[in-house]
């Protein structure tokens, strides 16, 4: 640290992604990540509007907003577009929370939650998740504070039913909700539709998981129309050509391919119901997941010797430090071929033969 670093940032503690190696060859099952490539659409629409590079993006990124609006039937005036949603929890925590306006969320969740917490001088309280890793809503109805919850729940994978989240809704008229639906599309129910019911809830998504752009950065949120406007406020008076030309070329693009998307997203559901099965019969005990990975724990090695064994034998997966979760590893499904992979590569460390 310098000397000049502002002593604001004081406990400030970065988050930390998943490996990217740049030396050998991973099969990498640790940063959710689709296995899938881009479609055709998509790659011939970077190529095109690489073109145009020369030339500012465009501010309002009409066209995301367009293509979002049509698909989830809201109004383009309900949609803020972002660098990854990342960027969206941001705005949201620096628009709607300070020191008089707290927020909470589950104390296993998404580690970006508190730096954001830190990095905006937000006041900020871990709700402990049940003995079995869920969500108890009832913890959050009527709690009187901002909250953010990830459905399906990261690294956990687990979701909450779509009545549960509007009780929290409901429960709190006078403080924003955020539902972080990352993984929503490889199997939870989206709360996208209540926001024309709730002026309090903010719904994030992103490109990065089931729409396999995550090297694109483009996310977003629907909200109702003066949410947005706050969030744009923000977004205007940080960075407003936050989304760049090519990733706009590439979100419209996707979103006419959806359903090339929704059938990978489907066929990363049955390999995670099969790898579940295959680690179930290895003695893992794997939480039920609705995501694009599973929270698993052997009952015969720890999480932190599986994760550097495979490792050593070229597979990545994410092992988190925290006390709680320190037996489980996070897995993220590949094709069927890297899972069969990871499947021996595990067969093999617990029978001590690598
Ligand atoms: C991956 C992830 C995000 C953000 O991803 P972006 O790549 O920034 O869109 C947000 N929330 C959760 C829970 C995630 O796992």
């Amino acid at each position: 640290m310098s000397r000049f670093f502002s002593n604001k940032f004081d406990k400030l503690e970065p988050y930390v992604p998943g490996e990217q190696p740049k030396d050998v060859k991973y099969i990498k099952l640790n940063t959710n990540e689709s296995p899938f490539a881009p479609s055709s659409a998509v790659i011939r629409a970077a190529e095109l509007e690489a073109s145009r590079l020369q030339l500012y993006s465009d501010p309002d990124v009409q066209d995301i907003c367009d293509a979002i609006a049509g698909l989830y039937g809201v109004s383009p005036d309900e949609v803020l577009p972002s660098n990854g949603s990342d960027e969206t929890l941001n705005f949201a925590f620096m628009a709607f929370c300070d020191k008089n306006n707290p927020i909470c969320f589950p104390d296993i969740s998404y580690g970006f939650y508190p730096v954001f917490a830190e990095f905006n001088n937000i006041p900020y309280e871990e709700i402990p998740l049940k003995e079995d890793f869920s969500i108890d809503y009832r913890d959050y109805c009527g709690k009187g504070k901002n909250i953010v919850i990830a459905n399906p729940n990261a690294p956990t994978g687990m979701a909450l039913p779509l009545w549960q989240i509007e009780e929290i809704i409901k429960s709190n008229p006078d403080n924003i909700v955020i539902i972080d639906e990352a993984y929503v599309d490889f199997g939870a129910q989206s709360a996208v539709g209540l926001i024309k019911k709730y002026d309090n809830l903010i719904v994030i998504q992103t490109f990065s998981k089931s729409r396999s752009m995550a090297g694109a950065r483009l996310g977003y949120a629907v909200a109702c129309k003066d949410i947005i406007n706050d969030l744009n406020t923000v977004r205007f008076s940080t960075n407003p050509y936050n989304v760049n030309r090519m990733t706009i070329a590439c979100g419209a693009a996707a979103i006419s391919d959806n359903d090339y998307y929704m059938s990978n997203c489907k066929t990363i559901a049955e390999t995670r119901e099969y790898t579940k099965k295959a680690l179930e019969d290895m003695n893992f005990e794997v939480l039920p997941s609705k995501a694009n990975f599973l929270f698993a724990r052997s009952r015969n090695i720890g999480g932190k010797l599986l994760y550097e064994k495979l490792k050593q034998n070229g597979i990545l997966i994410r092992h988190f430090e925290k006390e709680r979760i320190k037996d489980y590893n996070r897995i993220t499904i590949g094709t069927k071929e890297q899972m069969e992979t990871f499947l021996d590569t595990v067969k093999k460390i617990l029978e001590d033969n690598i």
